[in-house]
Formats: C-alpha cells, structure tokens, sequence
C-alpha cells in the first residue's frame, strides 16, 4: 500500500494491499475474478418470469458475461414496490444456469435466508442497504461462497471495507467490492459514481472490484460511459443490469439496457479492456501480453 495510506487504512490489516503478498483472485466455477480476465456480470435487476430470465440469460452469454445476475429478494425503497420471486426466483436461476452455464449471482438480504441462497448461488450479494448488517455479514461469510459486497450509498471507502474485514475475519476470503454510486447533493441521475474510489480501492486493498454503473447512473443512457470510466479506473469487472424489454421491467427498468443496447456496449468496451490489461500489467497476476508487445510499445 502507498505511504500516504498507512495510517488512514491503518484498522484493516486483513484486507489491506501486501497483507496476503498478492492480489485476491475469487474462483467461481471454472473462473476467477481479481485476475486477468475481464468479467462481466449482466442480468435483471430482479427475476420476474422464466421467459424473461432465460431469454436474458442466454443473450448476455453469447455477449461474453460470465455471471448472470438477477434478485429473487429485492430489497426496495418503497414497502408496496415488488420485492421479488423469493425461492421460485433461485429456482429459475438456477435453471439458467443449467441452461447456459452462467455463475450466479443473487442478493441475500436477511440472516435467515443465507443458507437457502447459498444452496442456489455462486455467488451471494449484499446490497447496498444491507452492507452495515454485521450480522448478515458474518452469516454470509460462514456460508463459504463468495460474496459481492455492494458499498452502501452514504457508505465511506473506509467503511466499505471494515465490512471486508468482517468478512474475512469470519473465514472467507473471497470478497468481491462493488462501486455502485453514493448519494451526493446530485439529483439529475441516481447516485455519483465514484470513479476514483475504484482506483483507490485498487491501491489501497488486494480484493477485486467491480464497478455497477446501472445503480450509480439510474438511466441507461449513462450506463456505457460510466462503464467506460469504472474500467479505465482499473476496475475487475461489470454489473450490468439488462432487461429484454426494460420499460415493462418490474424494478429498475429506467437503468436497464435492453439486448441491442447491451451488444452495442460490450462491443464499444473491447478496446477499452485491452488498454486496461496493457495500463494494469504490473498490478494483474498471472497476466497475459495482450498483443505480445511490451506495453510500452502497445500504447504507441
Ligand atoms: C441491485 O443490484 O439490484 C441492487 C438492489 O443494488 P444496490 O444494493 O446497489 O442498490
Ligand atoms: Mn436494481
């Protein structure tokens, strides 16, 4: 870790930069984020019918996601907004990733339902409302899957990542940090993406991060160049959300890409990967020469 940040990150011995002599890698079925393959998760905000999520699912596959995302509990700011598929909801995930062999990744948003979450997901989310929850935290990281941590929305870089230490200090290693936008004085788009708290966060700490640009835009328009800057500022991955008909979407359909959109955005986001494997070459393990050239030569 850079001096300047000794003292600041000094109570997070465990997830900080050097405290394992390399960088996190989080395998997922026969993968891993935090490495050098650039992963890209995409899905609903929420599951809402088999047509929806398996149509869904096979698209954003061929696109080159690797995880599908989608909530069966939702958790919603208003308390008569849908709030999710519940059990039949994993059940649908877990049958797309029969279907396609898509990881999964799923909230879990209460103590209770850890263990069921556990038996559907690969990986277990905990949402931005939930990141606080000590208690949730610990059960999720007793569960043994890895968790994708979403940094909450008034939630400081410090904060986010005592509830990685939390984490780690139950047992589980794989912890995945999510940028998802926090609340500034800004309303004319749903949180500010904090872009630099990605590049501090790969400064300061060995986990992988993953930049949500649906949730810190609230409107698709904004969702390919905010995914543009989380990978320029050295992010591991994308959460995506992707609807096949965003405005009949029964949560966070304002923020959704619909296929067309999402192909357009995955194939504009090509260069753009491989001048972060080019920028990144000292921070990556097990990293591979893009073009075969020295970086200094490739960015000529
Ligand atoms: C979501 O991923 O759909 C979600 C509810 O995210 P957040 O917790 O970041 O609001
Ligand atoms: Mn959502």
């Amino acid at each position: 870790m850079r001096e300047i940040w000794q003292d600041y990150f000094a109570e997070l011995p465990e997830v900080r930069l050097g405290a394992r002599g390399q960088r996190t890698l989080v395998p997922v079925l026969d993968f891993a984020i935090g490495g050098e393959e650039f992963i890209t998760m995409a899905g609903p905000c929420s599951v809402e019918t088999e047509r929806q999520l398996i149509a869904t699912a096979h698209h954003v596959h061929r696109a080159g996601a690797r995880v599908l995302r989608g909530g069966a509990f939702k958790p919603r700011s208003s308390p008569y907004a849908f709030q999710g598929l519940g059990v039949e909801g994993l059940k649908l995930l877990a049958a797309a990733r029969h279907e396609t062999g898509l990881a999964i990744v799923t909230e879990v948003m209460s103590e209770r339902d850890v263990s069921l979450v556990a038996d559907y997901a690969d990986i277990l989310q905990i949402g931005s409302r939930s990141m606080e929850n000590y208690s949730l935290l610990e059960a999720a990281a007793k569960s043994g899957r890895p968790i994708l941590l979403k940094r909450g929305m008034v939630a400081t870089i410090a904060d986010l990542l005592h509830s990685a230490q939390i984490v780690l200090e139950n047992g589980n290693p794989n912890v995945i940090l999510c940028e998802r936008g926090i609340r500034t004085f800004e309303t004319a788009m749903r949180n500010t993406f904090d872009a630099a708290g990605i590049a501090l966060l790969k400064q300061v700490t060995h986990l992988p991060v993953i930049a949500d640009p649906s949730h810190a835009a609230g409107h698709r328009e904004l969702v390919p160049a905010l995914a543009r800057i989380g990978i320029a500022a050295g992010a591991d991955g994308l959460l995506v959300e992707v609807h096949p008909n965003p405005d009949k979407a029964w949560s966070d359909g304002a923020q959704s890409l619909d296929f067309a959109e999402f192909d357009g955005m995955m194939a504009a986001l090509e260069p753009w990967i491989e001048l972060r494997d080019i920028a990144c070459i000292e921070e990556r393990p097990n990293r591979r020469e893009p073009s075969g050239l020295h970086p200094a030569e490739a960015v000529r």
